[in-house]
């Protein structure tokens, strides 16, 4: 091999980045990693950490009210301070960048502060104009948000942006309706703004089981948040007053105080050099790889969101820890992508793991489902009109559980612990022979009917 500046050049210590860095130089590998933001990547600098910071936030709005019925003398008006909460959020987040950071550093592996381009198989380049050479490259760039063309599409901001607002706005328009989109909404919607969710089609969180898209829809809509459907931007006004007028087909126009666009995130692929180097991109920019996330260029390898397969931050961490394990460490792993728990930290939240139903019905035809539509009993004495459903879906030959769907306090939390189930094939009579812990939510998992 000949003799290069670094045995692994990571470009981007996002998620995927840093644990192959970490990794390859706990290996004995000589790591470089190039970072143009900040380490910590989206997750950390403005993803899952700081998003979930402020839906913990945006809870004390119900918890407040629910107090009263508990017994608290609350005031009926609590100030809420959106500078503090944003501040101290912000001061996690340059923590946790602080501890990635020395993480990084105590593993030997360099950070170079600089955007990288790739220029050959085992080149790259970064901003200030030098080369270094690497015996493989690491992709792991991650994704942006990507925003719509219409005319004054830049008046709205961002995912990126939101973290960092002024003040809260007292009217939003969110556009999409994925997991970002409903998050925001609710977060926006608790801390006082009126929400508008606009999108491109008839649902929400496609991808999720229906009858738990349509729960988070109802409850949605009976807390004041307003849908259009079928509604595609024609163009964003502002006025003097700073007021932002939307247009959009089939619907008539709004007027808001921030857009904000959440409407798919796309691989950071552009002006890479990938192509040069003989890495192929599919249609949507993101890197071809093979199970080992190796490119079609045999030195370039790609984790994480910029191959578009599952955007989540634990998928990019394990392609990461895969990929250094098998180039430096020996360790052949492939990466299971089935039976992936994901979930939505919506007000409230759902989660979900294996086959909707629908997704059930077509591929094994026959199929038994199981549910519990119930009011969780801190909503009952809360006078809190919210009810929980989670749904199990199983094969209808061999009963083995292949998707559990929920939506309701904490489920995130509880979908953890039931997915390691699903994963390891349980059916729904072992779920049946574990005794219920009362009283809680997650014991309807072994009383479903
Ligand atoms: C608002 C929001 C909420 C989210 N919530 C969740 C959640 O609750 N749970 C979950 O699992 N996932 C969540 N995600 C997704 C998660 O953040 C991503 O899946 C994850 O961060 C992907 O990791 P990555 O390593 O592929 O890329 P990233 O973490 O995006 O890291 C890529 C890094 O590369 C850097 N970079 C890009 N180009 C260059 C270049 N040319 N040179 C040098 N550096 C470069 C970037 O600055 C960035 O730091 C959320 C995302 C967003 C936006």
């Amino acid at each position: 091999m000949p003799d290069h500046d670094y045995d692994l050049f990571v470009i981007g210590a996002g998620s995927g980045g840093t644990r192959a860095s970490r990794v390859a130089a706990a290996h004995g590998a000589r790591v470089a990693v190039a970072e143009e933001y900040r380490v910590g990547g989206t997750c950390v600098i403005r993803g899952c950490v700081p998003k979930k910071l402020l839906v913990y936030g945006a809870h004390f709005a119900e918890d407040l009210k629910d107090a009263k019925r508990f017994g608290w003398d609350v005031p009926d008006q609590c100030d809420f301070s959106w500078p503090t909460l944003r501040d101290n959020v912000l001061a996690e987040v340059d923590r946790i960048n602080g501890a990635y950071t020395q993480t990084l550093e105590t593993h030997g592996v360099e950070i170079i502060p600089q955007r990288a381009t790739v220029t050959g198989p085992n080149t790259v380049r970064l901003a200030d104009g030098t080369t270094r050479t690497a015996g493989r490259i690491l992709i792991a760039v991650g994704a942006h948000p990507a925003v719509p063309e219409c005319p004054g599409h830049e008046l709205g901001i961002t995912s990126n942006e939101a973290f960092h607002l002024d003040a809260i706005p007292k009217r939003v328009l969110i556009a999409g309706a994925g997991y970002i989109a409903n998050e925001f909404a609710g977060i926006f919607h608790q801390f006082g703004a009126h929400v508008i969710i606009m999108n491109r089609t008839k649902d929400i969180l496609r991808g999720y089981d229906l009858a738990i898209r349509d729960r988070l829809l109802q409850i949605s809509m009976m807390k004041g948040l307003e849908f259009r459907f079928d509604a595609a931007f024609q163009g964003i006004e502002k006025d003097p007053h700073g007021c932002l007028t939307v247009s959009m087909s089939g619907h008539e126009p709004v007027t808001v105080d921030l857009v904000m666009f959440a409407t798919g995130r796309a691989p950071n692929t552009s002006g890479l050099g990938l192509a040069e180097a003989g890495v192929e991109l599919d249609d949507k920019g993101a890197v071809k790889v093979d199970e080992h996330n190796r490119s079609t260029c045999s030195s370039i390898f790609a984790v994480g969101d910029v191959t578009n397969r599952i955007q989540l931050t634990p998928i990019a961490i394990r392609e990461g820890q895969a990929f250094a394990d098998r180039e430096f460490g020996g360790k052949d792993t492939v990466i299971d992508y089935a039976n992936v728990p994901s979930a939505v930290f919506s007000h409230p939240p759902l989660a979900g793991v294996g086959m909707t139903e629908s997704e059930a019905k077509q591929k094994l035809g026959s199929i038994r489902v199981y549910s519990s539509d119930f009011r969780p009993m801190k909503n009952v004495l809360a006078n809190r009109d919210e009810r929980a459903l989670y749904k199990m879906v199983c094969d209808g030959e061999t009963g083995r559980i292949v998707g559990l769907h929920m939506i309701g306090p904490d489920v995130p939390e509880i979908l953890q612990a039931a997915a390691i189930a699903v994963k390891a094939g349980l059916t729904k009579e072992q779920f049946d022979d574990t005794v219920a812990l009362h009283p809680t939510m997650a014991e309807e998992l072994v009383l479903m009917r």
